[in-house]
């Protein structure tokens, strides 16, 4: 399977750009869609997700013309918005085989098995009689994500899925994620580096509703191998010299001190020190560069 993304562009009536001219190609993996808020992640998912349609370009998805064949679409697709609402007086076992009704899944026997193992597979089985309005955003998520896998998609997506877990509701959530087979594409986009350096062996990122870089995290961290330089600067005044002559990446406040990284080809001297690059570098260094332009 693989989802081919040629020349997509939207703008809204407001005049807001959302999507510039975007081609990906994405294949059976996990794939990170990296970007900051308001680049144009959630137009991009419902775009593919057939919920509402560019001014110009094409997505295919094998030999399915995704644009023109949006029931086809729906029958292999799996989705979780970011803003997923639920019933919240109806129980995660009764919501499921509602919606498992609604994919076509009619024969009782055959329903029960599969929402059964997606409750089990979810970690949801012992809250599967609670009401939806009782769950901890984690476990919204993963009903969010029981319910995309209903009726064995070949194309998942989720929006956004990380943001508001707390550390250890995200971790489960990742490992869920990462849970779901290799037959299938999945397309998780999130503005956390971290989700896509744990699971995506391939990623873009995106703003201002262009793509930035499309490629293997692993890539895209060796071509900054050794131009990363770090030092602890004394106060605002020598950060916002440094700012002014190096091309600084990031700042991090560590214990009430800054830490700044900046990209150098050679050794920058002045207290600098060579660290591992990271792909928050990698992020951070395509934002900067593409507000440049
Ligand atoms: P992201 O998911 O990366 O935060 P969005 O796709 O939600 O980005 O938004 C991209 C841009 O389009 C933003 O500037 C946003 O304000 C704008 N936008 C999104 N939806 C609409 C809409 N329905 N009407 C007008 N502008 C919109």
């Amino acid at each position: 399977m693989a989802l081919t993304i040629a020349g997509l562009s939207k703008t809204y009536p407001n005049g807001v750009k959302a999507l510039q001219d975007i081609s990906l190609t994405i294949g059976n993996h996990m794939f990170g869609l990296l970007g900051p808020n308001g680049a144009g992640k959630s137009t991009l998912m419902r775009t593919i997700a057939t919920l509402q349609a560019p001014d110009t370009g094409s997505i295919h998805l094998d030999g399915i013309d995704v644009l023109a064949k949006k029931a086809e679409v729906r029958q292999i697709l799996g989705y979780l918005p970011q803003e997923f609402g639920v019933y919240p007086k109806v129980s995660a076992l009764d919501m499921l085989h509602h919606l498992a009704v609604m994919k076509g899944i009619t024969n009782k026997k055959e329903r029960s098995e599969i929402v059964d193992a997606l409750l089990q597979q979810t970690n949801l089985w012992e809250s599967r009689k609670k009401s939806l309005g009782t769950y901890s955003g984690g476990m919204k998520q993963r009903f969010g994500i029981a319910q995309a896998l209903l009726g064995k998609p070949k194309l998942i997506i989720v929006d956004e899925p990380t943001a508001g877990l707390d550390p250890a509701e995200r971790n489960r959530f990742l490992n869920l994620l990462s849970s779901i087979g290799r037959e299938v594409i999945v397309i998780l986009s999130t503005h956390i580096v971290d989700d896509v350096r744990e699971l995506c062996p391939r990623m873009a990122i995106i703003a201002k509703g262009k793509v930035l870089l499309e490629g293997a995290p692993s890539e895209a961290l060796s071509a900054l191998d050794g131009k990363i330089w770090s030092k602890v600067v004394a106060n605002d005044e020598e950060l916002k010299a440094l700012e002014s002559e190096m091309q600084v990446i990031s700042t991090h406040l560590i214990a009430g001190q800054h830490e700044v990284r900046i990209y150098s080809d050679s050794n920058p001297g002045d207290g600098f020190k060579p660290v591992e690059s990271g792909l928050e570098d990698v992020y951070f260094l395509s934002l900067a560069r593409s507000a440049k332009n």
